[in-house]
């Protein structure tokens, strides 16, 4: 057995029980996210069941993208630059990384010149820290009224994350509060439209099960630690 095929056993095994712990009895999804690591890496994980990998960087995945030769969903779920939009939109299934007003009428605004509707979830900076990106909770209703105009947009979902190094207590506070906005998100759109809360990552996923993930984004726990520097 390949190093990534026993940490991704290890990782599933891990996902399962902490979905039987949890009280909100969700289905828990996977994705890879593979930034940095080779596309031979992608592949395998691929082989080995995985159907939805995340990338941090437009560039990066439009090379893998370009040479990848089996079907995957695409989670784009880095910081994303205006002029990267119109080819994140071309690429990407599911933009987890709106993070700005300004990115989502991008996003909308590129969406429609190619006629299509992009999936996003909202990116909440729900810590507050100062070094990350996302939307300010106390903008919750403006965002909502823009993503709503937006036409080229469907929200599915929302995406936080949780402080690096967060004690137990904490990371159960920031997941819980990201749980309460997810499901007050919920009652602004259609019915089942918002059906995505994106937190845990290698270090806090089973915490975020616990506190009503339907989606956990994990690399280092696959693939390994990363060669090269953070694209945050
Ligand atoms: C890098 C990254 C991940 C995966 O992080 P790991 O700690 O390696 O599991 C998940 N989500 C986002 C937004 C990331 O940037």
């Amino acid at each position: 057995m390949s190093e990534i095929e026993e940490r991704l056993n290890a990782v599933r095994q891990r996902i399962n029980r902490a979905m039987k712990q949890s009280p909100y009895g969700e289905k828990v999804t996977l994705v890879a996210v593979t930034k940095f690591h080779p596309l031979e890496d992608m592949e395998e994980a691929i082989r080995l069941g995985v159907t939805q990998v995340g990338e941090n960087r437009v560039q990066e995945m439009e090379m893998k993208h370009e040479r990848l030769s089996v079907p995957v969903t695409w989670h784009l779920q880095g910081h994303l630059q205006k002029n990267k939009v119109k080819k994140a939109v071309a690429m990407a299934d599911l933009i987890q990384s709106v993070d700005s007003l300004d990115i989502l009428r991008e996003i909308d605004k590129r969406a429609g010149q190619i006629g299509k509707v992009q999936d996003i979830l909202l990116e909440f900076n729900i810590s507050g820290e100062e070094s990350k990106y996302g939307l300010a909770p106390k903008d919750f209703d403006e965002v909502v009224a823009q993503a709503q105009v937006c036409e080229h947009v469907r929200v599915k979902g929302l995406m936080c994350m949780a402080p690096e190094g967060a004690a137990e207590k904490e990371l159960h506070a920031i997941f819980h509060q990201g749980r309460r906005m997810w499901e007050k998100l919920q009652t602004h759109f259609p019915v089942n439209q918002v059906s995505i809360l994106s937190m845990g990552m290698s270090e806090d996923f089973e915490t975020a099960i616990e506190e009503g993930a339907t989606m956990v984004r994990i690399g280092t726990a696959i693939f390994g630690i990363r060669q090269k520097g953070e694209a945050k």
